[in-house]
């Protein structure tokens, strides 16, 4: 699909300074933008962008060989393109790049659903795209293309073809959120929960929600919220600054209010839902999307019948190993919130011993300490069976310090944790792997699923 510009507009919009190449009236057809030459296609705009490791500007002349339309820079170069490329001088290409996501979004009159939230967006915005899936084409984020350059990518794969899109917003400081709203348009608004993520960059749970809330403020007015009813900090931030049209659900309260009558089972309003991923934490994100299902006025049909998920890696993975030991792969990344849930996840599957392996959850700042205690209390209320922590970083130690007078052994290589793992498991075992990403307890699993 093409969108037409003239050249003047394109300057317009970008605030390019100059621009050479051409005449001002010349017509563009836009094909798409772009910012990697490997994957460029004729006719797309290329915008360098600048990182830590790369710097579009030094493949400029491989853009116009590839057929570039236009090309956005924000440093002088001598060089000569080939061909009559027009070349756009902006501030900063990033900026340019959001801009020209903002303006390609507004080509499409559909429903755009933003979700953000402390834990569970991916989850979230999977189980919504599945819904939407049911009675549409939907464009989705894909990998962890969340944030101020990977909102504008997903959106500037919108076409003609897409009857919804679902879009993950990620924060690590204030503002962001507007930022990535004021680009995505949606006019549906999820904000899942306000926890304890990125505490340490943001100071305190008030800031993070307020942070969040950001998605409503930059709502258009007629967009509709869909709030965590059970999350009383965000339901008191939400209400300060959103008067708008608003959806609530939870399993405790909210408009849409779900009861689990079993572990496959959230029941909603009489209808019984199959769930598509276990756990307490799954069925609230669930209700979300059904949520936005209600909002959408969709035919619920399909997902009483039940719809299937899968999600990226290290999310609500189970793996199933000779004998009936089953692993549960949480290892994509930890918090507090989700540590506690992925916990009571494991508690509540039945089989023989309950074992949690579990390391460092980054990013807390000065409530590290507080927060692994934190943790390890839960694994004593809980009962647990073994606690099993990898202390690759002395952060990691307070866990084990919470859940004192539960078995628990500290581990400070992977190559020790996987010995010991690999004689102490039996039959009929329950072992729940949990840490932020950069901990590597994924190298753990492998080596496990490996071995059997
Ligand atoms: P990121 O900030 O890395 O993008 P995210 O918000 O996208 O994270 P997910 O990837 O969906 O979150 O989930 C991460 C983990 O959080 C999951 O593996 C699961 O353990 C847990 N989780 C998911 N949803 C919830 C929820 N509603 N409440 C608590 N924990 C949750
Ligand atoms: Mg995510």
């Amino acid at each position: 699909m093409f969108c037409q510009l003239s050249l003047m507009q394109l300057r317009e919009l970008l605030q390019a300074k100059v621009f050479s190449g051409s005449k001002n009236d010349r017509i563009l057809e836009i094909a798409g933008v772009a910012t990697d030459t490997r994957t460029l296609r004729e006719k797309e705009v290329f915008v360098a962008l600048e990182g830590e490791t790369f710097d579009g500007h030094n493949f400029l002349a491989s853009a116009a060989q590839k057929g570039a339309i236009a090309l956005i820079v924000h440093k002088q170069s001598e060089m000569t393109l080939p061909g009559n490329v027009p070349l756009f001088l902006v501030d900063d290409t990033l900026v340019a790049y959001q801009k020209l996501a903002r303006w390609w979004r507004d080509r499409f009159e559909i429903p755009a659903i933003g979700i953000t939230g402390s834990v569970g967006k991916t989850t979230t915005k999977e189980l919504i795209a599945a819904v939407l899936a049911t009675q549409g084409r939907v464009l989705k984020t894909e990998k962890n293309y969340n944030n101020e350059i990977g909102v504008p990518k997903t959106l500037l794969q919108l076409s003609s073809d897409c009857d919804y899109a679902v879009v993950e917003m990620a924060m690590r400081a204030s503002g962001e959120i507007a930022l990535l709203t004021e680009i995505a348009r949606p006019t549906i608004g999820v904000i899942t929960n306000v926890g304890t993520a990125h505490i340490g960059r943001l100071g305190s749970e008030d800031a993070i929600a307020r942070a969040k809330c950001e998605l409503l403020e930059k709502m258009p007015p007629d967009g509709v919220a869909i709030l965590n009813a059970d999350n009383a900090r965000l339901m008191q931030t939400a209400a300060r600054v959103w008067q708008g049209k608003t959806l609530t659900y939870g399993l405790e309260s909210g408009d849409l209010h779900g009861t689990l009558v079993d572990a496959q089972t959230l029941e909603v309003d009489g209808i019984a839902f199959p769930l598509p991923l276990p756990g307490r934490h799954n069925a609230s994100n669930y209700l979300a999307a059904l949520a936005v299902a209600k909002v959408l006025n969709l035919n619920l049909s399909p997902l009483q019948a039940g719809i299937t998920v899968n999600l990226p890696g290290g999310r609500s993975r189970r793996l199933e190993l000779p004998n009936d030991i089953l692993l549960l792969d949480e290892t994509y990344n930890a918090g507090l919130e989700s540590t506690i849930a992925a916990l009571h996840l494991l508690k509540e599957t039945p089989g023989q011993r309950h074992i949690a392996v579990l390391g460092t959850m980054k990013e807390l700042g000065d409530y590290s300490p507080q927060l692994h205690q934190k943790v390890g209390e839960t694994v004593k209320e809980l009962g647990l069976d073994r606690l099993l922590v990898l202390v690759n970083d002395p952060e990691a130690r307070a866990i084990a310090v919470g859940a004192e007078g539960i078995p628990s052994q500290c581990f400070a290589t992977h190559d020790e944790l996987v010995q010991y793992l690999q004689n102490f498991i039996e039959p009929r075992d329950r072992v729940l792997f949990k840490a932020s990403n950069s901990v590597g307890l994924n190298r753990v699993v492998e080596q496990l699923t490996l071995s059997d």
